[in-house]
């Protein structure tokens, strides 16, 4: 059975080839739960739709609301495997000349089981890679969410994969899934709402600008010379910083836009004045949003989360010295909201069951 999450509405190949677009709006506008609720088609259609595809990938398995009000998703594949995604409300919304501009939520998605990367301070990373998700089991993530949401579909969502894995390991799978979400006909999600994050793979990273989907680009860089980074993420080892630096050189963005460069402040490693001081050097003459991100303690794990006042300073010198930086919220930190958590909780709670 094939996946309609899979395909862009023109290739559903239905005749007359109306019908693609009247199924798609059914799906991702009007969030049908089976074909037969696609009233519009005829019932011959429908009963060829329910023979050839499936609806939905997944399912939910578990979910934690924090006090913020994030919700945090854990759903089960086909094959039992489990991926995990969070909806984070927005605190604020920009007013421009009385039109709202940003939107309402983001959603963080996962584009693998597991991740081969393995960064010494992620719990995703500890499993190593088990599988790629499909483009379906991607795009069914922000449509199941947003479903479950009750957000209606004009509303719209920014999306970042900063989930667990790495997006660029599983290129193609997450490029055709940016290109169903921001099909108008579905959840029309313009790439530039959609955040690719990676960990730094620079010939994948060439790849993606070269596609020219639009996306924006975020760098998880939390080191500022290669031999810190090659400890944290090995990764580092194949594609060093200057790798990583001239890859970004070159990837198409916006000319309003920026590269967003994720620092993940771990107590005592990489929180220094001396490194934010090498960060504004590293980062001179690239248009860069500097996101500083809390470390988010793990069972194990032996990094320690950074003091209040190092991050404040560390961003305050970062800001005084030119460079757009901000420090994300932890939201859903009392969920434990970082990268590959809840599927750990979720493991240990069967250990004990
Ligand atoms: N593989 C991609 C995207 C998924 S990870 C990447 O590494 O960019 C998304 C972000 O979560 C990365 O910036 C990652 O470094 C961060 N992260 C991983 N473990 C974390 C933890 N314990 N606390 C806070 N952030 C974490
Ligand atoms: Fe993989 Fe990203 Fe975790 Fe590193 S931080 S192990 S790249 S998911």
């Amino acid at each position: 059975m094939k996946e309609i999450l899979d395909y862009l509405p023109e290739e559903y190949g239905l005749n007359p080839s109306f019908n693609n677009n009247q199924l798609a709006k059914f799906i991702y506008q009007k969030y049908i739960n089976d074909f037969d609720e696609a009233t519009s088609l005829s019932k011959d259609l429908r009963a060829k739709l329910k023979k050839e595809f499936n609806l939905m990938p997944l399912k939910l398995k578990n979910k934690q609301i924090s006090i913020d009000k994030s919700i945090k998703f854990l759903f089960e594949l086909k094959d039992k495997h489990t991926v995990e995604s969070v909806l984070l409300p927005m605190k604020q919304e920009r007013v421009e000349n009385g039109i709202k501009k940003s939107a309402k939520y983001t959603i963080c998605i996962s584009s693998q089981v597991g991740c081969k990367s393995g960064c010494s301070f992620c719990l995703t990373g500890k499993s190593g890679l088990i599988r790629n998700l499909s483009s379906a089991e991607i795009v069914a993530q922000v449509l199941f969410i947003k479903k479950y949401a009750q957000i209606p579909y004009e509303h719209g969502v920014n999306i970042v994969f900063m989930g667990m894995g790495e997006p660029l390991d599983n290129l193609n799978a997450v490029a055709k899934a940016v290109k169903i979400l921001a099909h108008n006909d579905t959840l029309a999600i313009s790439p530039r709402r959609q955040t690719i994050s990676t960990s730094g793979l620079a010939k994948q990273i060439i790849e993606l600008g070269k596609m020219n989907l639009g996306v924006l680009l975020a760098i998880s860089l939390h080191a500022v010379n290669d031999e810190l980074r090659d400890k944290l993420m090995p990764i580092n080892k194949a594609y060093n910083i200057k790798s990583v630096l001239d890859a970004i050189r070159q990837f198409p963005i916006d000319a309003r836009k920026r590269v967003m460069f994720e620092y993940l402040c771990l107590g005592g490693i990489n929180d220094d004045i001396s490194h934010a001081k090498a960060l504004v050097k590293l980062l001179h003459g690239i248009k860069a949003k500097i996101n500083l991100i809390y470390f988010n303690p793990h069972k194990g794990s032996e990094y320690k989360r950074p003091s209040e006042e190092r991050v404040i300073a560390f961003r305050d010198y970062l800001q005084a010295h030119g460079q757009n930086a901000t420090i994300r919220q932890s939201k859903g930190l009392d969920i434990s909201a970082a990268c590959g958590q809840l599927q750990d909780e979720q493991k240990r709670l069967e250990e004990v069951q």
